[in-house]
């Protein structure tokens, strides 16, 4: 059985089990509280309301005839539903305004009411139940379309290659379903080189919807093709832009856009930012059983989206103009975007080993984040995790699971001192777990990949060499900041009088609270300086600096009231 074949079923699964949920018949009086908001229309038999690629802006509330929702397929693509009176279309794409994931063809004649994202938005943010009966619809339809493994991307690339696991990477966590292709075990793999007249050395190769070809596209240039951003009009002065989605931007993004700003995020690979490579995240409050980081970001988005907040991905900020207000962003495209305020959620990144030829190998046998994408690559492998803190402590009770065995190296004495009491006692309770403290990596090994590695135990001199070839590098984390060349310094209560005079800080007041020397800008999240590097802080952060773009905003629609 091909791996689309499993999908499918796991999709039809999931219709069965939660057909209720996906596709919940509308009652006459929620119907005609949805006309007040939009457009009666005739539909007629094979006319096509959307296909894969098209920008999905309307959904559709059936009133009488029929529209079919085809998964893209070869030919006449497969039927996911059949919706009659009383359904409607839509997904999580409808909501955000990127491109469609199926296609809508009218079966029998009859009447319909259209709306568009705008008119959809204005239902769920004022008709609570409506809104929780579309939003769970919504979110419920997008996973069964990730289940799917449609044809309408293919992604062929090897095991071994970083950028295949860059573009997995980029695809999974921006939600978009695909068929993935691993060279080396997947059986769909010799017709594939055929009909596109590939070979290995091509690698990786995007297919988009059976018409254009990419080999190693960049994350931008796969964006463009998919549609996955908003169209969005990039000359309007936003009241707050965001740059970084993790917990700290898209708490941001929530707030900000539920209290009526125009908010505008961008972000360099997929919402979530570290926390979405999180396998468990079992600290953060009201998730008693943990959830992954993938989940919580997808959340944090579709919430973010339902409030009207405008993200963009693939979107590298490579510059803050600061000199003149409203500030503005430039974009590695080029684009430039303004702002009335400024949110800087950049967080932090692992900083690299200083080892020798480490880098040769990141994304074929040395990798940042441990999710589900790096844990299939090592299964039944002996794997090495260097790094003492709790990310390590997760990644190492995580990968456990389907690995051999787990080194973890830590340069350390033990790991009372920087890991949470839990899974020190996790890791203790996993008998693949070996633990060798006060120890470091001295040398990598391999060919087009990471073969062998050798560690030195600082307390007996010991040397060891092992035959591994997965490691993962969790060894803690600096503020994403290079981007803003110098332009802004430390935040809030960081910034004395000195500071600020050396700052040039033009205004009577202080800065608000996270505020930086900038007045309007904002820093929240693992990019500040002493951080807390927790989900909730950068949550609770971003969510804050909210409360102060209002009164920053009011400031400058009134700037004689804080002249200095
Ligand atoms: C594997 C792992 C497990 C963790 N587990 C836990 C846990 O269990 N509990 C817990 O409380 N914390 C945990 N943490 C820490 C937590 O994830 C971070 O503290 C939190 O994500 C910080 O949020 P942030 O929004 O400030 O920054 P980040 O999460 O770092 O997000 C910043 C975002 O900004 C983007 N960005 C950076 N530069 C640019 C640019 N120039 N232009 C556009 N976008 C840019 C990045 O791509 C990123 O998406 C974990 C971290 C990791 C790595």
């Amino acid at each position: 059985m091909s791996g689309t074949t499993e999908k499918r079923i796991g999709a039809s699964e999931l219709l069965r089990q939660r057909r209720e949920q996906m596709f919940p018949k509308l009652s006459a009086a929620q119907i005609a509280r949805l006309e007040a908001h939009g457009q009666r229309i005739e539909i007629r038999p094979g006319e096509v309301l959307a296909e894969p690629g098209s920008r999905q802006l309307k959904a559709y509330v059936v009133l009488s005839g029929s529209i079919e929702i085809l998964l893209p397929d070869e030919g006449e693509g497969q039927l996911l539903y059949m919706l009659t009176a009383g359904d409607f279309s839509g997904e999580m794409s409808t909501l955000r305004g990127s491109s469609a994931q199926t296609t809508l063809r009218v079966r029998r004649p009859g009447n319909a009411i259209a709306l568009d994202s705008g008119q959809i938005r204005d239902v769920i943010q004022t008709d609570a139940e409506l809104s929780e009966l579309f939003m769970r619809a919504f979110i419920l339809r997008r996973v069964a379309l990730i289940q799917s493994n449609s044809g309408e991307i293919t992604l062929l690339g090897s095991r071994h290659s970083a950028d295949s696991l860059r573009l997995r990477e980029f695809l999974t966590r921006n939600g978009q379903p695909y068929h993935d292709v691993e060279i080396e075990t997947d059986p769909d793999t010799a017709a594939l080189f055929e009909r596109f007249h590939l070979t290995a050395a091509d690698m990786p190769v995007v297919v988009c919807r059976a018409a254009q070809m990419f080999r190693n596209p960049s994350n931008h240039d796969l964006a463009e093709c998919l549609g996955l951003n908003p169209q969005v009009d990039d000359s309007r002065v936003y009241d707050l832009l965001i740059v970084g989605a993790g917990p700290a931007g898209l708490a941001a993004a929530v707030y900000g856009a539920s209290e009526g700003l125009n908010v505008r995020v961008v972000e360099t690979v997929a919402p979530g930012g570290q926390a979405g490579t999180s396998s468990k995240i079992e600290n953060y409050l009201g998730f008693p059983t943990g959830i992954s980081g993938r989940a919580l970001a997808g959340r944090a988005l579709s919430q973010a989206q339902k409030f009207g907040a405008a993200l963009s991905v693939a979107a590298d900020a490579v510059d803050l103009r600061c000199s003149q207000r409203p500030y503005s962003i430039q974009l590695a495209d080029g684009k430039v975007l303004r702002g009335r305020s400024v949110l800087i959620a950049s967080g932090a990144q692992y900083r690299t080993l200083q080892v020798e030829n480490l880098s040769r190998f990141l994304g074929a046998g040395v990798y940042y984040a441990a999710t589900a994408l790096e844990q299939k690559l090592c299964q039944g492998e002996d794997i090495a995790i260097i790094g003492g803190g709790n990310s390590a402590g997760q990644a190492s009770v995580y990968l456990a699971r389907g690995c051999r065995r787990v080194h973890l190296l830590v340069r350390g004495k033990g790991l009372a001192e920087s890991m949470s009491n839990y899974l020190i006692r996790r890791i203790q309770d996993t008998p693949n777990i070996q633990l060798h403290t006060q120890t470091q990596i001295t040398q990598v090994e391999g060919s087009d990949r990471l073969e062998r590695m050798s560690w030195l135990c600082s307390a007996d001199g010991k040397r060891e060499e092992h035959a591994i070839g997965h490691m993962f590098v969790m060894t803690g984390a600096a503020p994403n900041t290079p981007w803003l060349k110098g332009c802004v310094v430390r935040t809030g209560p960081d910034l004395d009088a000195q500071a600020l005079s050396a700052a040039r800080w033009p205004l009577e007041r202080a800065p608000h609270s996270m505020e930086t020397s900038l007045p309007g800008v904002f820093a929240a999240g693992d990019v500040r300086a002493q951080s807390v590097k927790r989900v909730a802080s950068a949550v609770g952060e971003g969510s804050i600096c909210v409360q102060f773009v209002h009164r920053v905003l009011q400031e400058t629609a009134n700037p004689a009231s804080n002249a200095a």
